[in-house]
């Protein structure tokens, strides 16, 4: 049945969409190993409870559904009409019966992977704007809801772990918060980062322009997934630097 089939053929493009789709099978699974009564215990993000953060990833991907509806019909639809908007609407969704919120997950999902789907070939370029204001190709939505549903699927608190996470995507990560650190470094007067993952073949990923920058990075050290961990701002388990444990790690996003 060709109508079941990615549009896209490009393979980067493809090994993405397959790296979102285990990625929410992830997150789904370890929702479904939620109880009703959890949904009322906390997630691990201060301030959110499990509901929140439901409201939250299944909203988020409703979001992004609207960004791969603009690249496909050239009518725009932002994510959030405004950050409030956004605010409100995972507010309102948190008090939802636990059935809605599970079906609201379950729904959003699978819509988004229909729009991704059905977007031609040709529009996979097209240009969105994020809800940070950024314009990106749609192709950028896949990687925007794969962190997604990876890192919020271990907020549950329920046993989901970066240990978990394929070795790509760890990697991907790292890359990604590094990328950002460096883009706002001197607005932001952020530290340089020497990342050394133990576990990989070269063990250093890092951006360091040259020998001098790299004598004054902080060396951060541990396995890909404990660094990124560090990295998203989950905690300084299983990660050491120059200096013993390290600080916590800038802001990403
Ligand atoms: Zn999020």
């Amino acid at each position: 049945m060709a109508a079941r089939t990615d549009q896209v053929t490009d393979p980067a493009i493809a090994a993405a969409l397959l790296l979102a789709r285990r990625g929410q099978a992830y997150y789904s699974r370890k929702l479904n190993e939620l109880s009703d009564a959890d949904f009322d215990g906390p997630s691990l993000l201060s301030g959110w409870d499990r509901r929140h953060l439901i409201a939250h990833v299944g909203l988020n991907a409703r979001a992004i559904t609207r960004l791969v509806e603009w690249a496909h019909t050239g009518a725009e639809t932002p994510m959030y009409a405004s950050p409030a908007q956004r605010n409100e609407e995972i507010e309102f969704s948190a008090t939802l019966p636990t059935q809605a919120l599970r079906n609201l997950s379950d729904h959003a999902a699978i819509h988004l992977t229909v729009e991704w789907r059905d977007l031609p070939e040709q529009a996979w370029s097209n240009e969105v704007r994020t809800g940070q204001g950024r314009i990106v190709p749609v192709s950028e939505t896949v990687w925007m809801r794969t962190r997604e549903v990876w890192i919020h699927a271990v907020d549950l608190g329920n046993g989901g772990r970066f240990e978990d996470f394929p070795a790509e995507l760890l990697d991907a990560l790292l890359t990604d918060i590094l990328g950002a650190w460096d883009r706002r470094r001197e607005a932001e007067g952020l530290p340089r980062y020497l990342l050394e993952a133990v576990d990989r073949p070269v063990p250093t990923v890092n951006t360091i322009p040259d020998a001098t920058a790299a004598r004054e990075a902080i060396v951060v050290r541990g396995t890909a997934a404990a660094l990124a961990r560090w990295a998203t701002g989950r905690g300084t388990d299983g990660v050491l630097s120059s200096d013993g444990e390290p600080a916590a790690a800038p802001r990403w996003l």
